[in-house]
């Protein structure tokens, strides 16, 4: 007899069931698939290659030439911050780790070193970025990113890891120190909402005032 495949969870995965249920069965069971507009995601994508090039060492002057104004400032305000102090552990640093027996699976900006701490490196291009919006991302990344450090005898305490959001059209950065006590809440947390998800039979709504933000919105049966 075949053993069951055990499914990995990925951070899009497990934040769209935290989000609402019903989104989460449209996306990955009844796989409706909407499409998005590109702008915004094109700058993202083309800052985040040149960012990542450049922490692993490459010349990206010519690249640097070939974006438009508005990215070039963007590109500054990240080359010009005190990151230029940070050492390189990785850039889009892809992991899968086991959490109980559950497999997750992401992948951060980058991983930085400093004064003998770590610190994920997650940057935004976007003009508005309120961390309150990446809740779920934040606990994700920090409790991943722990779990893969302190298993490479990396570090020793959730207290030696950071989690640095850089707005770079704001240029302004927000740090999210890690703790003990928040390793405990987000693993709990990660777990309940994986066995929702190994459970759930019904994917219930979570009908908001958001659900006129929601991409599935048109296609959603509660609205
Ligand atoms: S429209 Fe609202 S209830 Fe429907 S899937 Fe989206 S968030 Fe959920």
């Amino acid at each position: 007899m075949l053993n069951k495949a055990i499914p990995a969870y990925t951070l899009g995965k497990l934040q769209m069931y935290d989000e609402c249920p019903q989104k989460y069965k449209l996306c990955y069971i009844d796989k409706i698939h909407i499409v998005e507009p590109l702008n915004q995601t094109q700058t993202g994508n083309n800052l985040h290659n040149i960012i990542n090039y450049y922490l692993k060492g490459m010349d990206v002057t010519r690249l640097v030439e070939a974006l438009n104004a508005t990215d070039k400032r963007l590109w500054y305000n990240f080359k010009n911050s005190d990151i230029k102090h940070y050492k390189v552990v990785n850039s889009e640093y892809s992991f899968n780790l086991k959490i109980d027996e559950y497999w997750l699976t992401g992948r951060i900006d980058a991983l930085f070193e400093f004064d003998g701490n770590y610190i994920i490196l997650d940057w935004k291009t976007g003009e508005s970025f309120a961390p309150e919006r990446v809740k779920f991302q934040t606990a994700f990344y920090l409790l991943c990113m722990y779990e893969i450090l302190k298993l490479k005898k990396l570090i020793n305490s959730p207290e030696e890891l950071s989690l640095q959001y850089f707005n770079l059209a704001a240029d302004s950065k927000i740090t999210i120190h890690f703790s003990q006590e928040l390793y405990l809440q987000y693993r709990k947390h990660l777990l309940e909402i994986i066995n929702c998800i190994e459970n759930n039979k019904e994917f219930y709504c979570n009908k908001t005032p958001a659900c006129k933000q929601c991409k599935y919105y048109r296609a959603c049966p509660y609205i």
